[in-house]
């Protein structure tokens, strides 16, 4: 977000000649005030609230009267020493396993994040010495911030519990996480070294939720004898399931073959070296992350399984998705009606195509495990991409081809603009997981890079100004259908892009991701994964 900031400007500190990408030759741009990144739960409850009075007050379902707008807050400081603040700049360093992780939904920041943490903690008090371990009595874990204020209504303290049991995020069966929601008095055993602990999920504890934390999500976790700390460590989660500590240092990565920041320079080298996208890409994937390309391939098949058997899981399981909205899953019955001949071929196509992306975003709902693409609300449109690419047959090489594309071009609206709807409103999540999944397709069905590119400019292209505001704070109504439309317009951007003669068109990706910037930018702090607008204070819940 910094460098977004940092590359648009605004117009009372630009020269007034710049073009909205800047001319370069403003000089640094002083950072505008930033909006309260503030949890979508805290401000839900706003919601929940006026639905509780329209129970009182007899239900009308009459939208309550929009708020006043008010100036957008100050943003809760982020320490510059944060790894994801510094790495705002240069060339983009992204590596697959960052941008795809693996983990419980709803939320990547304040579930997956929190498990990933507690996971990390779990495998480090494992190695401590014997004797130490010997002497411990339990393990605690305690919730700040954001985390403490929404972490209820995401699952944070049961998929905290779980990592800290050693359940691995990417692999823990959902039955284990719904068993430890079903039963929060239950009593679960972790061996560390020679001692086994009991743990309950009242050993993860909802603190402060205002203080002046290193992060809005911050967290931290101890081994204890008695009352004596024998370990202990402070975390954050820091986005898209990203996570960090005290003293954090990235990882050592190598510089990537080609650098680039925008999509101009990749296509530079494309014409220059005349190299195809996907080699260009898993060079840099290569150089980068110092992986060799069977690497690759294995974590690229494994999030395609993952993702392929939450489709499959979504597509058979019907229930009420937790939560107050009590929103009733669809993709299951939209599946069975699929033969419904009077749809025709388009309603068929596009029921089959919206069925998996609600399918993803119902086991998102559901707290199951998820790939981000590129976060957790927005994590049913690769998979339903995915999906619909096997039934064509598509071959799992170009499948993986396509992961590259996709994720290139998640790179560049995380680098030039943001992923995180706090940040810049759903157009940053769903409508980027749109973007790349239309990506994914072109370079997946052989397209010449130029199509790749208008495709993912034409996704996100009509997802700008896309709001977020979550009914009660819950990532179910907008977001499981806006997966749905998602996929579904992925393929649309494709079938646009593809049928066009390409250097006509206009407008091209960089420009557009510029345009996203611009607006997260500008628009309201209630838009903004608050509640506090938008269909989370229209509709009622009654
Ligand atoms: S509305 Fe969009 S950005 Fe907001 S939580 Fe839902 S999916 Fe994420």
């Amino acid at each position: 977000m910094k460098k977004l900031f940092n590359v648009i400007g605004t117009s009372g500190h630009v020269c007034g000649t710049c073009k909205p990408a800047g001319c370069g030759t403003c000089g640094s741009v002083p950072k505008p005030p930033t909006p309260t990144v503030l949890s979508r739960r805290e401000f839900g409850l706003t919601a929940v609230a006026a639905s509780a009075a329209a129970l009182l007050t007899g239900c009308s379902q009459q939208a309550p009267p929009e708020k006043v707008s008010q100036p957008a807050p100050a943003a809760p400081a982020l320490s510059p020493d944060l790894a994801v603040v510094q790495s705002s700049k240069g060339p983009i360093m992204t590596t697959l396993q960052e941008f795809y992780k693996m983990g419980p939904g709803p939320s990547s920041s304040h579930t997956m994040g929190p498990m990933r943490i507690t996971y990390d903690f779990f495998e480090r008090v494992s190695k401590l010495p014997e004797d130490q371990l010997q002497r411990a009595t339990d393990l605690k874990v305690h919730l700040f911030g954001s985390l403490s204020a929404t972490g209820k209504g995401h699952g944070t303290d049961r998929a905290s519990l779980a990592g800290l049991l050693g359940k691995a995020p990417a692999t823990c069966p959902p039955q284990f996480l719904d068993g430890l929601a079903a039963n929060p008095d239950e009593v679960h055993k972790v061996t560390l070294g020679p001692k086994t602990l009991n743990l309950t999920l009242k050993d993860i504890v909802f603190d402060a939720t205002k203080g002046e934390f290193h992060h809005p999500n911050t967290m931290t976790a101890k081994l204890l004898a008695g009352n004596e700390t024998l370990y202990e460590l402070e975390y954050y989660s820091v986005g898209g399931g990203f996570i960090e500590w005290k003293g954090y240092k990235p990882p050592d990565k190598g510089q990537p073959k080609y650098p680039y920041e925008h999509a101009n320079e990749l296509k530079k080298y494309l014409l220059d070296d005349k190299i195809p996208l996907s080699k260009l890409l898993l060079e840099n994937e290569m150089a980068i992350s110092g992986k060799s390309e069977k690497d690759i391939w294995e974590f690229l098949d494994q999030v395609t399984e993952v993702m392929v058997r939450g489709v499959d899981t979504g597509l058979t399981v019907e229930s009420v998705l937790p939560g107050p909205i009590k929103l009733h899953s669809k993709a299951a019955g939209m599946q069975r009606n699929l033969k419904n001949t009077a749809k025709g071929e388009a309603g068929r196509a596009v029921t089959r195509v919206a069925s998996y992306g609600f399918a993803m975003g119902e086991e998102n709902a559901r707290g199951h495990i998820i790939v981000t693409a590129p976060t957790a609300g927005s994590a049913g449109i690769i998979p339903a991409v995915v999906k619909s690419l096997q039934d064509l047959h598509t071959p799992q090489q170009q499948v993986r081809d396509g992961f590259l594309a996709a994720a290139a071009i998640g790179y560049l609206c995380k680098h030039n603009a943001t992923l995180s709807g706090a940040e810049g409103g759903c157009q940053a999540e769903v409508g980027v997981g749109s973007s790349m999944g239309a990506a994914m397709i072109a370079q997946a069905l052989g397209a010449k890079p130029k199509v790749v590119s208008n495709a993912a400019e034409s996704a996100l292209e009509h997802h700008l100004g896309m709001t977020c505001d979550p009914v009660a704070g819950y990532v179910q109504v907008p977001c499981i259908e806006r997966c749905a439309y998602g996929a579904v317009k992925a393929w649309t951007a494709y079938c646009i892009a593809s049928e066009e003669i390409p250097e006509e068109r206009r407008v091209d990706l960089d420009t557009t991701i510029t345009a996203m910037a611009l607006t997260a930018k500008e628009m309201n702090a209630k838009y903004k994964e608050t509640s506090e607008g938008g269909l989370a204070v229209s509709l009622v819940l009654c």
